[in-house]
């Protein structure tokens, strides 16, 4: 197996949006945040090449919104998905899957993209995409509190591409890829837990967005059911202390990936760094 992780674009989002009820005050002195109150999230994406297989964990904003919705995300820095990829050694044309966490628009819009001709086109011409079950019907629905971030331009061309595997359950999808899916953010949210030779690795994605999401309570407002948030992030956490389990994070400017460690007040961050440092 190969790992490779690189940030396709950082953008800014709301705080108080991403610590949902904990005060500025606490969260303030983790996380800066500019005269808006924005703080910038990266959007790491991982490459696991596994069984003859290249798989992408996520996708990206992709190209498809208008220059306004896009000045609200304010796109800055970061590799892009296909220089990220070159970066990596890889060609869109190399991927034969895309894992595509949940729906939500910073996740899933880079699989689809605006072609030459005005339409659009597939970026990763050979891969299927694999979504959970319910995160597919639950978003083909979708409902007022995430209207904004399930785009049907992005839903529909999943549909219409005849390469769809829906996941029905949590298993094994690709040798050493393990699936959960997770229910507190949206429904059918897909954890990848990898097994990299004798490391385990959590693709934490919007379930523990960053290393100051670790904390049990500091979850987004995004979140449609915190509680269950609280007890899926308390299960890995205590899994990741007692079997050495590290955290990987698609959110996170500054840190890639850390170990957990216990103190008086909980599981909390232990050594970080860069996904290659520990591999
Ligand atoms: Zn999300």
């Amino acid at each position: 197996m190969k790992l490779s992780l690189f940030n396709i674009s950082n953008f800014r989002v709301d705080g108080g949006a991403m610590f949902g009820v904990v005060p500025k005050a606490l969260w303030g002195r983790q996380v800066a945040s500019d005269e808006n109150n924005t703080i910038v999230l990266s959007l790491n994406t991982l490459v696991i090449e596994t069984g003859g297989r290249v798989i992408l964990v996520d996708a990206g904003w992709g190209d498809k919104q208008s220059d306004k919705f896009f000045r609200h995300v304010y796109l800055h820095g970061g590799s892009g998905l296909t220089g990220g990829l070159a970066e990596c050694g890889y060609t869109p044309e190399d991927i034969t899957d895309v894992l595509i966490t949940h729906l939500h628009a910073d996740h899933c819009g880079g699989c689809f993209v605006n072609g030459a001709g005005g339409g659009q086109e597939p970026l990763f011409p050979n891969a299927t995409y694999h979504i959970s079950r319910e995160q597919w019907e639950w978003a083909n629905d979708s409902n007022l509190r995430e209207e904004d971030a399930f785009l049907p331009e992005n839903i529909k061309p999943f549909g219409d591409s005849g390469r769809l595997n829906l996941i029905e359950e949590n298993g094994e999808l690709f040798p050493g890829v393990m699936l959960r899916i997770c229910y507190g953010h949206t429904p059918g949210l897909i954890v990848p837990v990898i097994r990299y030779h004798d490391r385990t690795l959590v693709f934490a994605g919007d379930l523990i967005p960053t290393v100051a999401h670790i904390p049990l309570l500091w979850n987004m407002a995004y979140d449609l059911l915190p509680l269950a948030t609280i007890a899926e992030k308390q299960e890995i956490l205590e899994e990741a202390l007692h079997s050495g389990h590290l955290l990987i994070f698609q959110h996170d400017p500054e840190t890639e990936c850390c170990a957990v460690t216990e103190t008086p007040k909980g599981i909390r961050e232990g050594t970080k760094g860069r996904l290659a440092d520990f591999l």
